[in-house]
């Protein structure tokens, strides 16, 4: 049994749960190292404390599923079965009653639900995730190898994507160029829909790219991340093309000292909260504290998004083993946006930055 599962089992010992019931691809991915996006299918991971765990999947995946490593029963079903008659069958060979099952609340939708429900009718069900989220949360040397290699991809793009910036091309041209220049890298997937964003379109945190061309004096901003090994890594830039004002460089450099001091302040024994005011007080003390809306940051990992979130009111510590995001901003409509984001890994001595494109101001001939 993989060390994953075991502590999942020891929580559930603790927990007295009889069976966790896992269906996101994320969480099944973590505990079986398979990885399966099974559309509208039923993917699932059943748990028990000492008995065998089992997978479900689509009978057409079984063997890609024990071709990934994964050692245990696998359940596969056609098209034209149903898997819950499956799943209890399994389920009944193993254990006589079940009177608390976890499950992914937020994923899990209704009609799986009370499916799981009929099977089990006197069953309490409780929440997985919040301990998926902490196991999740402190990363392995060999998941902080894949996000590093993520971040160099990443690093790459930016730099490509900053080299394409020339007079008359659009968002969308220097998008298109730099997600090409990554497939011939072998890349398939990005971990979210990149964003080359310019001029005022660059104020907005979550903006669209699209036809807006660009021009000397404005500042472009990329945000994009790669996916490698099904591990994400997330980098933000903000650079110049040509000259800027007084103001834009008032804003990067404001940014830019927020972004420093929060790496400085990324230790293991501070809170969450506290990395967050570390940058939020400077953008605050040098007036743009209403034009800085978001968190400092967040964990990445199998998902873009994941534990610990650095708000200014989260009071989880910080340990040796997270990987998360730094990434103050500051948005003032009509004049400028500016983020510069970096992804960063705790060790002992502090916070170790994985993304290396350059920070200091490049300016863009
Ligand atoms: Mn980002
Ligand atoms: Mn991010």
């Amino acid at each position: 049994m993989n060390q994953r599962l075991v502590k999942l089992q020891t929580w559930m010992k603790e927990n007295e749960i009889e069976v966790s019931f896992l269906t996101s691809s994320e969480n099944v991915f973590y505990l079986s190292g398979y990885y399966t996006d099974p559309h509208e299918r039923l993917l699932a991971l059943a748990v028990f404390q000492e008995e065998e765990p089992f997978l479900v999947c689509p009978s057409m995946e079984v063997h890609d599923a024990k071709r990934s490593g994964w050692a245990h029963e696998i359940i596969g079903y056609s098209d034209i079965e149903n898997p819950w008659e499956l799943i209890l069958n399994s389920i009944n060979k193993r254990i006589h009653k079940v009177s608390k099952a976890a499950i992914e609340k937020e994923h899990m939708n209704v009609e799986r639900y009370e499916r799981l429900l009929s099977l089990f009718p006197h069953a309490s069900f409780v929440s997985a995730e919040e301990k998926l989220r902490m196991l999740r949360m402190i990363k392995d040397a060999q998941e902080l190898k894949i996000i590093e290699e993520a971040c160099a991809l990443a690093d790459f793009a930016v730099q490509f994507g900053a080299s394409e910036i020339k007079e008359g091309k659009t968002e969308l041209d220097v998008l298109n160029a730099l997600e090409y220049a990554l497939k011939q890298k072998g890349v398939t997937e990005m971990s979210f829909s990149t964003m080359v964003l310019t001029g005022a379109n660059a104020a907005s945190p979550h903006g669209t790219p699209g036809g807006t061309k660009i021009k000397k004096g404005d500042l472009v901003l990329f945000d994009l991340g790669v996916v490698v090994d099904r591990y994400c890594s997330d980098i933000t830039r903000t650079v110049a093309y040509g000259d800027i004002n007084d103001k834009q460089k008032e804003i990067y450099d404001t940014v830019l000292k927020a972004q420093l001091a929060a790496i400085a302040a990324s230790k293991p024994g501070v809170s969450a909260a506290e990395v967050d005011l570390t940058a939020r007080r400077i953008i605050s003390d040098a007036g743009y504290g209403e034009f800085f809306p978001h968190r400092l940051g967040h964990g990445l990992g199998i998902s873009v998004h994941e534990y610990p979130s650095l708000t200014e009111t989260n009071q989880l510590i910080i340990e040796e083993g997270m990987v998360y995001t730094i990434e103050p901003g500051i948005y003032v409509p009509e004049v400028a946006g500016v983020r510069i984001e970096d992804d960063v890994y705790i060790t002992a001595d502090g916070a170790k930055v994985i993304t290396n494109f350059p920070k200091e101001l490049q300016i863009i001939k």
